[in-house]
């Protein structure tokens, strides 16, 4: 029962880092995982399309902003962007601008 209970936990964390990846926001895969079950959770990922500004918002956390030459992710520091050359040292990073109340935290 305790092997069960520590697998249904490490899937559980190992899909919440899927649903990051995908911009679907890390809490919302382990909740999911952990009270439907780490299966379940993953396949709801799976069908799910990827969030363009969730993953934008977790690049952004992680520093790193979005080229706006090519959009590709480059490091904020960057004043060459390191896919197309292009010119990113007057960029001022900031987050997009959130979809609505709830998420203007
Ligand atoms: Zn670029």
């Amino acid at each position: 029962m305790g092997l069960l209970l520590l697998a249904w936990l490490i899937l559980s964390a190992v899909v919440s880092t899927y649903f990051e990846r995908k911009g679907l926001g890390r809490s919302k895969g382990l909740w999911l995982s952990l009270l439907l079950s780490p299966v379940v959770g993953f396949l709801i990922g799976l069908v799910s399309t990827p969030d363009e500004r969730g993953l934008t918002k977790a690049k952004f956390a992680a520093g790193e902003i979005k080229c706006p030459h090519c959009a590709e992710f480059i490091k904020i520091e960057a004043n060459v962007c390191r896919y197309c050359r292009g010119d990113v040292s007057t960029l001022s990073p900031q987050l997009p601008a959130p979809r609505n109340e709830s998420e203007a935290v």
